[in-house]
């Protein structure tokens, strides 16, 4: 209760079973008292491209264009573009950030890793020598939540996709752990597309399920070996 909670959704359709799984997080999460931020990245048309639009006024070298180094300096002097700012805004205020998305080429969407690209700015989420245990971010959690298109058996370490760990390396560990962001259990639901009504159904009260006592959890012990024991 109290707590605070940004949810970054990358789905274009309210309908869609992401869009089933926010509405019950936004619901659940309410319920208990926590006060629940949706970025609805699709319906705010964000801006998944880092681009010299994401800095105001003058750069710092404008010989040669460094989108790391600029947005470095803009956020230090306060000239990072409006909707950074006000997503930074929310991810400061967040004790726990949920992503929820589809699995795009064992990946986050465009939009998503957009966010993540524009959002997580030197100065802000890490810095020289603070990163990972000693990044910026730390004492929030994060979650991934997301669907796949794949089954299970396909995404077991004897499985064609591999273990589904292998594509939670570069999410959780080399974007949220290196920002100093703790990390809860991934919460994934495998094929809603290929599944039984009353599966989806399952699947769906499995999410509320976890909500509940979601605030008991541990985070993971995020190091190479819980991907690729
Ligand atoms: P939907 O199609 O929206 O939902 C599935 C079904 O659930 C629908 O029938 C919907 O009506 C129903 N539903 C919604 N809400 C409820 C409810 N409340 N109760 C009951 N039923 C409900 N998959 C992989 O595994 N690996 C990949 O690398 C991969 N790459 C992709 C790349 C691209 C570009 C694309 C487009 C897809 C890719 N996929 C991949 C597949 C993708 O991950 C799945 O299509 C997606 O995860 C399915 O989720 P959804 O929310 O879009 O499903
Ligand atoms: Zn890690």
């Amino acid at each position: 209760p109290g707590k605070k909670v940004l949810i970054v959704y990358a789905h274009q359709e309210p309908k869609s079973f992401n869009g089933s799984l926010l509405k019950i997080a936004v619901e659940e999460l309410t319920k208990q008292g926590c006060s629940v931020t949706v970025s609805d990245l699709y319906t705010m048309q964000f801006e998944p491209r880092a681009t010299r639009n994401d800095i105001v006024g003058h750069l710092h070298n404008s010989e040669a264009f460094n989108y790391g180094v600029e947005t470095w300096e803009a956020y230090k002097r306060g000239g990072l573009s409006k909707d950074l700012v006000e997503e930074q805004k929310k991810v400061q205020e967040a004790d726990l950030l949920i992503f929820q998305f589809p699995l795009f080429w064992f990946n986050m969407p465009a939009i998503l890793k957009g966010w993540m690209d524009r959002v997580l700015v030197q100065g802000f989420a890490y810095d020289l020598s603070k990163v990972y245990d000693g990044g910026l971010l730390q004492d929030k959690l994060s979650l991934f939540s997301f669907t796949t298109g794949g089954g299970p058996e396909m995404y077991s370490k004897e499985g064609i996709g591999g273990d589904i760990r292998y594509v939670l390396w570069p999410m959780q560990h080399g974007i949220m752990h290196f920002c100093g962001v703790k990390v809860l259990e991934p919460h994934i639901c495998y094929a809603p597309e290929n599944v039984s009504e009353e599966k989806r159904k399952e699947m769906l009260a499995a999410w509320t399920q976890r909500l509940k006592t979601l605030w008991k959890e541990e985070p993971i012990d995020c190091s190479p070996e819980w991907y690729f024991k």
